[in-house]
């Protein structure tokens, strides 16, 4: 009879990797495996954290942290696997697979940081650590494997424990009932209208329109939603300025309309409970808990590096909106200047400013090119290169195989990429790694991959990319290679594994490298005559990235600010919005800019936990990898060398051994400073 006690997890191919190149063998695996593979391997794992808290012997950093982070090897494989088809190459089976494995590996993960016995290991080897002789990368995983467990609640007593739990427990629920309200708001709204009040809009806003009201059961007239993608082209083309207002009213209420889907008491419990935690767990504010593992680390350096870019702003929002008044009154407005004009106007500004299609630059980006850009800024960066297995078989046939060499020749490991769009993949653009690289124990060599969603051309014809694709393949590729070119001792550390503000650093310093002139002559190539891409088109592509700088800069940071303003403060206000509006009077706040999430709606903070106290990291990377592009601008060589080596070092091959400021001042010198953010904006 099969049970879970009959899979053999040294044999079967979802945890022993025995196909061509140390992959999986993806061709003997069914989807009718996972399941009880799962149940072995979590049944595996809990066996080894059981040998290691109940060991007798005094905790060794061989016994217990190396045992901890070389534990749950079958399950690791199993996961990556999974979580792989799940984004990648899903169907009925694997999203019923995922509704029941989530919980799971969330219980069976909390049971391990709430395990006492292991603690008191950890916390014997914490106590000791300076005693123990140990080298920099070692303290340090030791350190976050003790304040992760700290941080989980493992210092508190039983009171604490049981209310911290039902601390998480609510606010989980909360942050669940906040993004399902704004939901609601967004689903329940529609402003229905009829050919005759299109004026303005292009066919693409059109057509999406057409198919929101059909979707809405009511074909043949014309939905404004208040989705983002439908919201933000009506209020930037429409010549109606009574329904463009309409329109702002209802998107900046959303959450806020009172009744069922109302956020404003949902915001007040999660920012008291919030308040709560940190407390309990001993810190001055939330934002101080959250900040406490980052390369911020506390408010204030969040707010020396926001309060600068705010004043900026707030002065180019005002210079712009004179020269949008003017442009207003020449139109023929007599009506005050308002939050509905803006976008409208700011587009008959670009139009007067910069008349260009992207279309002329699609033929210069053929996917195979950008590819090959992609490696050979790695080669002439980092000295490794790429060569292509065809012929190994992956998870979808569209996923194609790199062996990856460094410079002398030896293997680094493997890239696999999954270029295509197809109904059984979830939008966006993502890296992850099928097996992350590290020395301990026998060590691991990475496996690294790209999804993207370019639309797949017809057989024999090449692909081409937009300038966005061509952007989007650089930024996975650059988290790509900080799996790739990792260079640590702990798992744990590996790759990626470094703090929200700090993961976005080497994708998007990547980026730069698409547009470097020498990178764009050798493979932006047009399709049917081979020609680089001509210089004028690329000088008016680069001169409009700086356009609207005003505008963006003081709605993000703007909710940036607030963000941090609810977080910072020991205590939560008792009415949020009150505290909102005081806010943004004493920032000075234009009435003719609507911050870009208002807090009724603000899901990155409060629909969970994800980037609650950390919306500025959007701009701190930002801050970084104009810094870091900086240093290569500043020597006149795009590919340096010596700094090439040092990026490599401190960077993309570090992960998480060090402190995120010790690394960057290792590379850089010195700490980023938002000047040349500021000048990539256009905001000096
Ligand atoms: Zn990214």
């Amino acid at each position: 009879m099969p049970s879970t006690n009959a899979v053999d997890l040294a044999a079967h191919p979802l945890t022993a990797w025995r196909g061509p190149l140390g992959l999986p063998d993806f061709a003997h695996i069914g989807d009718g495996d996972f399941s009880a593979v799962f149940d072995a391997a979590l049944k595996a794992h809990e066996a080894e954290i059981d040998a290691i808290s109940s060991n007798k012997a005094t905790p060794s950093i061989e016994n217990t942290l190396a045992a901890l982070e070389l534990g749950g090897e079958a399950l690791d494989h199993v996961s990556s696997i999974f979580w792989c088809r799940a984004g990648a190459y899903t169907n009925e089976t694997i999203q019923a697979l995922e509704r029941d494995i989530s919980p799971k590996m969330s219980r069976h993960f909390s049971a391990i940081s709430m395990n006492e016995k292991l603690f008191a290991r950890i916390d014997d080897l914490y106590q000791r650590r300076e005693s123990l002789n140990l080298d920099p990368e070692t303290l340090r995983v030791l350190e976050k494997t003790w304040k992760g467990f700290v941080r989980s609640g493992a210092k508190l007593d039983a009171d604490g424990k049981t209310r911290l739990a039902k601390i998480n427990e609510e606010l989980s629920s909360l942050g669940t009932t906040f993004g399902q309200n704004v939901l609601a708001d967004e689903r329940d709204w529609a402003l229905f209208l009829d050919e005759a009040d299109l004026a303005g809009l292009p066919d693409f806003v059109k057509s999406s329109m057409a198919e929101a009201a059909e979707m809405r059961g009511r074909k043949g007239r014309y939905a404004v939603t208040l989705s983002r993608s439908i919201y933000e082209p009506f209020t930037t083309f429409s010549e109606r300025r009574d329904l463009r207002e309409i329109a702002y009213r209802a998107f900046t209420m959303r959450g806020q309309n009172g009744g069922a889907s109302d956020n404003t008491s949902v915001v007040r419990d999660m920012l008291k409970l919030r308040a709560e935690k940190a407390k309990l767990l001993g810190y001055a504010s939330f934002a101080a808990l959250k900040l406490d593992d980052t390369m911020a680390k506390t408010p204030k350096a969040v707010h020396a590096l926001l309060d600068p870019v705010w004043e900026r702003a707030l002065e180019k929002a005002a210079a712009d909106q004179k020269e949008l008044e003017r442009l207003a009154a020449e139109a023929g407005s007599n009506e005050k200047f308002a939050a509905w004009d803006w976008r409208f106007y700011q587009e008959k500004l670009r139009a007067e400013k910069f008349a260009f299609d992207e279309a002329e630059l699609k033929p210069y980006l053929q996917l195979d090119r950008v590819i090959d850009a992609c490696f050979d800024v790695a080669t002439r960066l980092f000295g490794i290169t790429f060569e292509e297995k065809k012929g190994i078989a992956a998870w979808h046939p569209d996923a194609r195989v790199f062996a990856i060499k460094n410079a002398d020749g030896s293997e680094r490991g493997l890239f696999l990429a999954d270029y295509f769009a197809r109904p059984s993949k979830r939008s966006g653009a993502w890296m992850s790694a099928l097996k992350s690289g590290y020395k301990l124990g026998h060590g691991s060599k990475p496996v690294i991959y790209n999804i993207m969603n370019f639309a797949k051309p017809p057989a024999g014809e090449p692909a081409l990319l937009s300038v966005d694709e061509a952007k989007t393949l650089f930024h996975e590729f650059g988290h790509a290679l900080h799996g790739m070119l990792t260079d640590v001792t702990w798992p744990s550390v590996s790759g990626t594994s470094v703090s929200r503000d700090f993961v976005e650093l080497p994708s998007q310093l990547y980026e730069h490298w698409l547009t470097v002139p020498a990178v764009l002559e050798k493979h932006a190539l047009h399709v049917k005559t081979g020609k680089p891409m001509p210089k004028a088109l690329l000088d008016k592509m680069l001169a409009t990235r700086t356009f609207g700088a005003g505008f963006a800069t003081v709605e993000f940071t703007a909710s940036a600010l607030m963000d941090m303003a609810y977080h910072a403060r020991p205590d939560a206000p008792e009415e949020p919005l009150r505290f909102e509006a005081e806010t943004l009077s004493t920032l000075h706040m234009p009435d003719t800019i609507a911050m870009r999430h208002r807090t009724p709606h603000f899901g990155h903070v409060f629909a969970g936990e994800g980037y609650s106290a950390g919306y500025y990291s959007y701009m701190w990377s930002e801050v970084l990898d104009a810094d870091a592009f900086a240093a290569f601008e500043e020597t006149g060589d795009p590919f340096n060398p010596a700094l090439a080596e040092r990026l490599r070092k401190n960077i993309y091959a570090a992960g998480g051994s060090k402190d995120p400021e010790e690394l960057y001042t290792a590379f850089r010198g010195k700490m980023p400073s938002p000047a040349a953010m500021m000048v990539k904006r256009g905001l000096v």
